[in-house]
């Protein structure tokens, strides 16, 4: 289907896209496109306006300082797949196919919130923060607060993501598992896993899952079951079970909710024993 009539702006600057943004409420962000097309096609929505962000520099940059690294919104799932952030890179290289990591943007993903995206059980677990400029100033905000609800950011008419920062974690293994449907389809469900060890036994532990629930999650309980204990198939076994009790899927075309509760235990087995490889 070919999409309604609509207007397109390239703004010279950010300041003068949120203008815009402010001052026509059903316009909307341009980045990469591919979700925002896709739904204007389908009439999902009828923006007056894209406002294409793409050709910002001050929304594109990827830099690694001491303490973390800052994305700016626009960097592409290409560009995080090469960049060598530990777990983000990985999950950034699951996502969809060339086509889609070559246009889709950090930003635009997680300003979408679907709830089978990839990104989201990593941010989590990354204790990843967003900056958000808009109308009123600037906010920087916990992605866990960030992340309201399925398809719902914390976001208001005319905020703009502008970066998303990413704490290091020294000395930390990790692994992302992914399984779909298809190759380059969403996650029927996927797993980021970061975990600290000192010989044998677990000093820290995160789990966070995407897929099978209106958002991602982390697992305190799981989280805490292995903290500070010896690594066994038994322990590795309750906490994948305890993650998967956690999970709260619906039945579509990607499964039925009993299948995907039992591969999220599967998926968190694999995260673990794929992270202590490394
Ligand atoms: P756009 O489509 O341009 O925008 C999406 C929404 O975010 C719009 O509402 C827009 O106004 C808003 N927006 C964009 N940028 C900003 C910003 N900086 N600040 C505020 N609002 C903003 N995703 C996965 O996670 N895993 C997959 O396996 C996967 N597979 C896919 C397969 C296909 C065939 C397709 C078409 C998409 C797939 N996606 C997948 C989604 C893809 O990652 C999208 O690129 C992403 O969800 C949206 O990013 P975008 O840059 O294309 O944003």
């Amino acid at each position: 289907m070919y999409p309604p009539k609509i207007g397109y702006v390239i703004p010279d600057n950010l300041s003068e896209a949120i203008n815009f943004l402010k001052t026509h409420d059903d316009a909307k962000a341009l980045a990469g496109g591919h979700s925002l097309i896709p739904m204007l096609k389908l009439r999902i929505i009828r923006p007056s306006y894209l406002v294409d962000i793409t050709k910002l520099k001050e929304l594109h940059y990827l830099n690694k300082e001491e303490k973390e690294y800052k994305l700016g919104a626009t960097i592409t799932h290409y560009e995080i797949s090469k960049a060598q952030i530990p777990l983000l890179s990985e999950v950034a290289s699951k996502i969809g196919d060339p086509q889609v990591r070559n246009m889709g943007t950090i930003g635009g993903s997680i300003s979408q919130l679907d709830p089978s995206a990839d990104y989201p059980a990593a941010l989590l677990v990354l204790d990843a923060k967003v900056k958000i400029k808009g109308p009123s100033g600037e906010r920087l905000e916990e992605f866990s607060s960030f992340d309201k609800d399925m398809f719902t950011p914390d976001l208001s008419q005319g905020e703009i993501v502008t970066e998303i920062s990413i704490p290091v974690f020294p000395g930390y293994k990790y692994s992302y598992q992914k399984l779909e449907r298809k190759a380059g389809d969403f996650a029927i469900v996927g797993v980021a896993v970061l975990i600290k060890t000192n010989g044998d036994e677990v000093e820290d532990f995160r789990v966070g899952v995407t897929g099978v629930n209106n958002k991602a999650y982390r697992s305190q309980i799981a989280e805490d079951m292995i903290k500070g204990k010896k690594i066994n198939d038994e322990i590795i076994d309750k906490v994948a079970q305890e993650v998967a009790n956690e999970s709260n899927p619906t039945s579509d075309i990607r499964g039925s909710a009993e299948y995907k509760r039992k591969a999220t235990k599967v998926m968190t087995k694999r995260a673990i024993l794929d992270a202590l490889k490394r």
